[in-house]
C-alpha cells in the first residue's frame, strides 16, 4: 500500500519545487514584476493593475519614502521623483533634459535629488521601487522561494548605467541573477526564436522615457541582436510635454509665464488626454493655466501633428539601427510594438506606413519586457536553456590608447556579447617598466576624440629593450555588459586588472554624437593616423639611433657623426612639422646613414664574435 503524500496549509510537501525567480521591467514610467509559475509567465498585478508607477515621494507629508501610485498624489512635484531612471549613472554634465528637481554634485559623479527627505541618488530611488516590487512578489509566492531576479536595462544603457541598476538590486538584498536587454526581453516573451526557423526581427519600443530599437536576426532556433539603437531621451513624456506646450500656446499664454509646478500638472492632464485618445477620435479638454479657463477639442489628428517630432525622430533611429545591421527595412520579417506609446494609434499607423507591415502587437506592450524577464529567470533557475542563446552587443568600440595619442580598437561595436578579446603590447623605450593602460570608448582613430572610461598602470615590467617585452591585454565584456580590462607581461606575469566602472555614463546623445564623429571624420581621421604612425616610427628610430650611439659612436668618423646627428636633427624637426611629406624626407635623408652605421656595428659584433677563431675555420 503506498502512503499519500502529506500536504499542510502554508507548509510545501515538496519544498524543492518551490523555486521562482522574478523577472523585473525597471521602466522609466512604470515598473513590473512577474514570474513564471507551472510554467506559464504571469506578472503580479497592484490591485486592478500590474503597472507599478516609477514615482517616489520624498516629501515632508510623510517620513517614509512612498512608493507608486499613491506617491502621485502630493502635487509636490520638486519632491516627487519620477523618470529617476533618466538620471542612472549620469553626471551633472550629462542631464540636459529639463526635470524640476534641485539637484546636488559634481560633473563627475551621479547627482543627488534634493528632497524635503533629504538628498537621495537615483540608484537609492531606483532601490526604493524595485523593493516595492520585491516586497509585492514575496507576498504572492510562497515563503523564501524567491532564488533571484532578472532586472531589464535599455540596450543603450552604458557600463556606469547597468552598474547602477545593479547596485540598487544588490542594495536591498536582491540576487541579481541577470541584466537583461529590453528588447531582447520583448523577443523571448514572443518566443521568436520558436516560431520560426530564421528570420530578423525589429523590436520598436517606445516607452514614457526612452525610445529602444533593435535588430534581431534568428537562426536555427537562435538569435542574435544584430544592432541596437534609439535615443534614451525620447517617450511619451515627450508627447506630454508637446502637448501641454501646445494647451499653453493656444491659449495664447506666453510659455516663459507658466511656472514647473503648472507644466507638470499640465503634462500630467495631458497625458490622460492622450490615453483617451487611443480609445477614440476626440478628446474635449478643460484646463486652467495661470488661472484662466482653457477649452478645446483634441483629435487623434492634431495630436498626429503634435507628435510629429517624436514619431520621426523615431523612425529616423530605425533607420540608423537598419544602416548598422546593413540591412533595408524590406527584409524585416516582422516589427514588434513594445512600450506603453505605442498603444496610440497614430504610432501603429506611422510604424505600420514606414515598415509597409501590420506590426506585432498581440502582447500588452506594457507587459512583454516584464514576461520576457521572467522566462529568462525562470530558465536561469532551472537551468533549462532550451538552447536558447542570448546575444547581446557592445553599443560602441572599445579600445585603447597607444604610441602618439591613437585608438587600437580591441572589441569593435555591435560585437555579441559576452565576449573576451586579446591583443599584445610591447614597450616604447628601453628599460621602460610601466605601461598606461587607458581604455577609451568611440569610433575615432585619436583618443582625444573617444571617451575615457579607465585609466591604470601595469608596473614591474623588468627592464628590457624596447620592443621585448610582451604585455598581453585582455578586454573582457560580461553578459551584464559590463567589461574588465586586465593587463600581464608574458614573461614575468605581472598582472594589473580593473573592473570598469566609469564615475558617469554616456548619454545617447554622446553616444550619437561619437558614432557620427566616426563616420563624418573617417578620412581626415585615417590622414591623422598615417600621420602619427609616421611620426611615431620615425620617433621609435630615432631612440633606437641615439641608444646606439651612446655604445657605438667611436666607431664613426666624425663627420659621420656630425651628419648623423644633423639628420637626427631634421628628423625630429620634420615630426616637430606634423607634415607626413616633409617626415618622409627627413627620413629618407636619414635611412642610408643610419643604414651605414648599423652595418658599421654589425661588423663590429661578428668581429668580436669571431675574435679568437681563425680564419681557416671559416674556410
Ligand atoms: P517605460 O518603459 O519608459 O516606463 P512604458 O512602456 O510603461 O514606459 O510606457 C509608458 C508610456 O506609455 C507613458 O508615456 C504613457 O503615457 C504611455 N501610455 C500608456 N498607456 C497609453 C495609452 N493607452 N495610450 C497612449 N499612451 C499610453
Ligand atoms: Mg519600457
Amino acid at each position: 500500500m503506498s502512503l499519500l503524500q502529506i500536504s499542510e496549509p502554508n507548509q510545501s510537501a515538496r519544498p524543492h519545487e518551490h523555486r521562482y525567480a522574478i523577472g523585473i521591467d525597471l521602466g522609466t514610467t512604470h515598473s513590473l514584476v512577474g514570474v513564471v509559475r507551472s510554467g506559464r509567465a504571469d506578472v503580479l498585478p497592484f490591485g486592478d493593475t500590474p503597472l507599478l508607477p516609477s514615482v517616489v515621494y520624498y516629501g515632508d507629508k510623510s517620513d517614509t519614502p512612498v512608493v507608486g501610485k499613491q506617491a502621485l498624489s502630493y502635487d509636490d512635484p520638486a519632491n516627487t521623483i519620477i523618470s529617476a531612471k533618466r538620471f542612472m549613472g549620469r553626471s551633472l554634465a550629462d542631464i540636459k533634459f529639463s526635470h524640476p528637481y534641485e539637484l546636488v554634485g559634481t560633473d563627475n559623479a551621479m547627482p543627488a535629488f534634493i528632497t524635503a527627505q533629504g538628498e537621495k541618488s537615483p540608484v537609492e530611488t531606483s532601490a526604493h521601487i524595485l523593493a516595492r516590487l520585491y516586497a509585492h512578489a514575496k507576498a504572492s509566492l510562497p515563503d523564501d522561494s524567491i532564488q533571484g531576479a532578472v532586472i531589464t536595462v535599455p540596450a543603450y544603457f552604458d557600463e556606469a548605467q547597468r552598474q547602477a541598476t545593479k547596485d540598487a538590486g544588490v542594495s536591498i538584498g536582491l540576487n541579481v541573477l541577470r541584466l537583461l536587454n529590453e528588447p531582447t526581453a520583448a523577443a523571448i516573451a514572443y518566443g521568436l526564436d520558436k516560431s520560426a526557423k530564421t528570420g530578423t526581427y525589429l523590436i520598436y519600443d517606445l516607452g514614457g522615457g526612452t525610445f529602444d530599437v533593435s535588430v534581431l536576426s534568428l537562426k536555427d532556433g537562435v538569435f542574435e541582436v544584430l544592432a541596437t539603437g534609439g535615443n534614451s531621451a525620447l517617450g511619451g513624456d515627450d508627447i506630454d510635454r508637446l502637448i501641454a506646450n501646445h494647451f499653453i500656446k493656444s491659449a495664447g499664454i506666453d510659455p516663459k509665464s507658466v511656472d514647473n509646478t503648472q507644466k507638470a500638472s499640465l503634462a500630467r492632464l495631458a497625458k490622460s488626454y492622450k490615453q483617451k485618445l487611443s480609445e477614440r477620435q476626440a478628446v474635449s479638454v478643460d484646463v486652467e493655466i495661470n488661472g484662466t479657463p482653457f477649452n478645446t477639442i483634441l483629435t487623434n489628428e492634431t495630436l498626429a501633428q503634435i507628435c510629429e517630432p517624436v514619431i520621426r525622430r523615431s523612425l529616423q533611429s530605425c533607420e540608423q539601427v537598419l544602416a548598422d545591421a546593413r540591412l533595408d527595412k524590406t527584409a524585416i520579417d516582422e516589427v514588434v510594438l513594445v512600450g506603453g506609446s505605442t498603444r496610440m494609434p497614430i504610432i501603429k499607423q506611422a510604424v505600420q506606413v514606414f515598415f509597409d507591415k501590420e506590426p506585432l502587437c498581440s502582447i500588452n506592450p506594457d507587459e512583454v519586457v516584464a514576461l520576457g524577464a521572467s522566462r529568462l529567470a525562470h530558465q536561469l533557475i532551472n537551468k533549462d536553456d532550451n538552447n536558447l542563446l542570448l546575444l547581446d552587443v557592445t553599443p560602441l568600440s572599445l579600445g585603447l590608447e597607444t604610441m602618439g595619442g591613437l585608438t587600437e580598437v580591441i572589441i569593435p561595436r555591435n560585437t555579441p556579447i559576452p565576449v573576451a578579446r586579446r591583443q599584445t603590447f610591447t614597450t616604447h623605450t628601453d628599460g621602460q617598466t610601466g605601461m598606461v593602460i587607458h581604455v577609451v570608448q568611440g569610433e575615432r582613430e585619436t583618443v582625444a576624440d573617444c571617451r575615457t572610461l579607465a585609466n591604470f598602470t601595469l608596473t614591474g615590467i623588468p627592464p628590457m629593450k624596447a620592443g621585448l617585452a610582451r604585455v598581453e591585454v585582455t578586454f573582457a565584456i560580461d553578459t551584464n555588459g559590463q567589461l574588465t580590462v586586465s593587463a600581464m607581461e608574458q614573461t614575468t606575469k605581472v598582472a594589473s586588472k580593473i573592473d570598469v566602472v566609469p564615475s558617469y555614463g554616456l548619454t545617447e546623445e554622446q553616444q550619437e554624437e561619437l558614432l557620427k564623429a566616426g563616420f563624418v571624420h573617417a578620412q581626415a581621421d585615417k590622414e591623422k593616423r598615417m600621420l602619427i604612425e609616421a611620426q611615431v616610427e620615425a620617433e621609435r628610430e630615432i631612440l633606437a639611433l641615439v641608444s646606439a650611439l651612446g655604445e657605438f659612436a667611436h666607431l664613426l668618423d666624425d663627420t659621420t657623426h656630425a651628419q648623423l646627428n644633423n639628420k637626427i636633427t631634421a628628423v625630429k624637426t620634420a615630426i616637430a612639422s606634423n607634415d607626413k611629406a616633409i617626415l618622409a624626407v627627413a627620413v629618407n635623408e636619414l635611412k642610408p646613414l643610419s643604414d651605414h652605421f648599423a652595418s658599421i656595428i654589425m661588423n663590429q659584433n661578428v668581429k668580436q664574435a669571431l675574435s679568437g677563431t681563425k680564419a681557416s675555420d671559416w674556410q
